[in-house]
């Protein structure tokens, strides 16, 4: 990688990733990024949501540590909250609220919460600091020629005025892309017309929308901290992961049809709707402030991608969601993301020749994400309806013993 041209496409966090891990190897990257720097407040958010709290598991953990960079590990590390369990909350037959803390292991290990953004901002932050990385907002990828290694960017930012003559689109050469611009790829798009890929999209019949329950107000957490909460109620629930200010990031999930339902019902079934299916919340989220974050809270759907090969050539490969999209409920996909590409440099490390490292990197990974994308579909079902079952608490209660 020493003195190649690294171009990244996408600042996510994956792409923010792959930018360091091709920095410490000598690269002169370039990073390009759609939306505007979202370490400004003003930026609005992905998926036009106030902020998206993720399960940080071992997986990514790992790929950070990878870095060899142990005081980015740490920042990252000290902006989450453990969760050791799930916290199971329903309602007992006689009424009355009942919560059951299921551990994730037997040895004591877990996951983490982290706010999306604070770890993104980690990551860019660090990419600031390094010499041969340059970051560009604002410049979206519209186009690229894997043969001939240029790639278009049109500059979306018009309000700077002190560049009149700025050209709107830019044309940008490089030795390797790599595409982590998210499900919706324009990379994976462009790299259709030069690879043979098969290309699989689903989206799943269920849609979510995020809510946010505050402190209490004394100033503390509503509910446990450390667990990951779940209202299971058959084909839909609720969530909820901890936030470092002590409010908790919580996410309604269930079929388009009950989202339609509860958007054409007065305000007040949606407050018995969820005094029914989910017990405690209204406790914790008013329901006025339920009923508010419902109407202005966007309800969005949920993509399932897989495709293969990951790669054209040597000049380009993709990352993350946008060479595997899998629904949320593994919590996995920014994990294995950053999995990715921790097994790509170590690919690119071990073997000499870039094309046969990436043939080597889409021969390992499609597999290693098709299948985690499938345990994601399942724990749907795990989630919202399984942790409940006899059948589960005889199985755990085995495990444990
Ligand atoms: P993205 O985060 O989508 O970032 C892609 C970037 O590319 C964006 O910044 C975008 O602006 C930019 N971009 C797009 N098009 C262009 C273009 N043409 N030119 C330039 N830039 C472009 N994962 C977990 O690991 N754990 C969880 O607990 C978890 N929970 C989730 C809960 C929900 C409700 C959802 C929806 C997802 C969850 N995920 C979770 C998945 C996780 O959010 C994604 O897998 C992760 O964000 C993917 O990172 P990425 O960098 O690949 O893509």
């Amino acid at each position: 990688m020493n003195g190649k041209k690294v171009v990244v496409v996408g600042a996510g966090p994956v792409g923010s990733l792959a930018a360091l891990y091709a920095a410490s190897r000598g690269a002169a990257v370039e990073v390009y990024e759609l939306r505007s720097d979202l370490r400004n407040a003003d930026t609005t958010p992905l998926n036009f949501t106030k902020s998206i709290n993720l399960a940080l598991s071992e997986r990514g953990i790992n790929a950070l540590r990878s870095t060899g960079n142990n005081e980015l590990l740490e920042t990252v590390l000290e902006q989450t909250i453990p969760m050791h369990g799930r916290m199971i909350h329903t309602r007992s037959a006689t009424g009355s609220l009942t919560e059951q803390s299921q551990l994730y292991d037997v040895h004591g290990r877990f996951q983490r919460s982290v706010d999306r953004g604070v770890l993104n901002g980690v990551l860019l932050n660090h990419l600031d600091s390094l010499p041969n990385v340059t970051l560009h907002f604002q410049h979206k990828m519209t186009g690229a020629d894997f043969r001939k290694r240029r790639a278009w960017f049109e500059i979306t930012d018009r309000t700077d005025s002190s560049h009149p003559n700025r050209p709107r689109e830019i044309e940008v050469d490089f030795n390797l892309l790599i595409g982590a611009d998210g499900a919706h790829s324009t990379t994976r798009y462009h790299m259709m017309k030069y690879a043979r890929m098969n290309y699989h999209q689903e989206y799943i019949d269920c849609l979510w929308c995020e809510f946010t329950m505050p402190p209490t107000q004394s100033g503390d957490f509503a509910i446990s901290p450390n667990h990951l909460h779940i209202w299971p109620a058959g084909s839909f629930m609720f969530i909820a992961l901890p936030n470092l200010d002590k409010s908790f990031v919580c996410t309604l999930f269930g079929p388009v049809e009950m989202f339609v339902h509860l958007e054409d019902s007065p305000d007040a079934e949606l407050v018995a709707f969820f005094d029914k299916h989910f017990p405690g919340v209204t406790n914790h989220i008013p329901p006025s402030d339920l009923i508010a974050q419902f109407k202005r809270n966007p309800h969005l759907p949920l993509i399932n991608i897989k495709c293969s090969p990951h790669h054209f050539g040597d000049s380009v490969v993709i990352l993350g969601d946008a060479a595997n999209a899998m629904v949320p409920f593994y919590g996995q996909g920014m994990n294995a993301g950053m999995e990715s590409v921790r097994v790509l440099f170590s690919k690119l490390d071990a073997i000499a020749d870039r094309t046969a490292a990436l043939a080597s990197y889409t021969e390992e990974r499609t597999k290693d994400a098709h299948v985690v994308a499938d345990l994601a579909l399942g724990n749907y079902i795990e989630m919202r309806s399984s942790v409940t079952s006899r059948l589960y608490k005889l199985r755990k209660y085995i495990e444990e013993r």
